[in-house]
């Protein structure tokens, strides 16, 4: 009883339970209890209803699954080993279960910590699959020749909208200019690729062309 005040000079005590404290003035347990290994909130994703793509304003419309979704939104200044996430349908809503396992600094003692998060789909059309309903396609490559077949299967399917058998060849169509380009760019060092453009209409005032590539 005589030792007790003095003892507490020199080892300092959990302020909430008692136990010898070890960080910020409580015992590994409290410690581990009061501080969160990581945090995430309720959020909404808008979907694609046709190809499945996510939107969101920071990436714009892009592939990704619905965990990548959550850790991409998952806060955290603590070192995170593991994590385990499991997802539940229930109407338009994706119902999630984060389970993450890492350590809280100063500690090394292990803590897993598990969060429900409530995720509301809302379904829209992607801008490619509005344009690809409407039958917009901005490039075409025209494969003809001996090595068509060849030539077709180096073409992958990036941003590839359609592949159509046509007088003896293959009309591949691309949603955008880019990847044609950057393929065709590509094409030209193994065979013979030759670019045009014809003008296929206005579009708020701007005159809209199409690019064509003959390929063989
Ligand atoms: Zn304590
Ligand atoms: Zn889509």
């Amino acid at each position: 009883m005589i030792l007790k005040p003095f003892l507490a000079t020199l080892i300092m005590f959990c302020i909430k339970c008692g136990s010898p404290a070890v960080a910020e003035n409580f015992c590994e347990r409290c410690f581990l209890e009061r501080n969160r290994l990581f945090e995430i909130k309720n959020f909404s994703l808008i979907v694609c209803s046709v190809c499945g793509s996510h939107y969101s304003f920071e990436k714009g419309w892009h592939k990704s699954s619905a965990e990548n979704e959550i850790l991409w939104r998952v806060k955290t200044k603590n070192r995170v080993t593991g994590k385990k996430i499991t997802l539940r349908h229930v109407g338009n809503k994706l119902l999630a279960s984060v389970q993450m396992t890492g350590f809280i600094s100063p500690l090394r003692k292990m803590k897993t910590e598990t969060a429900s998060v409530e995720i509301v789909l809302r379904k829209q059309k992607c801008d490619n699959c509005i344009k690809i309903s409407g039958g917009y396609y901005e490039a075409m490559f025209q494969i003809r020749g001996m090595k068509k077949e060849e030539i077709l299967k180096t073409i992958k399917n990036e941003g590839v909208l359609s592949v159509e058998n046509k007088d003896n060849g293959y009309n591949v169509k691309f949603i955008k200019k880019q990847d044609a380009k950057r393929i065709a760019k590509d094409l030209k060092d193994i065979y013979h690729v030759k670019g045009t453009f014809k003008l296929v209409g206005e579009k708020k005032g701007k005159r809209l062309y199409r690019s064509f590539y003959s390929i063989s």
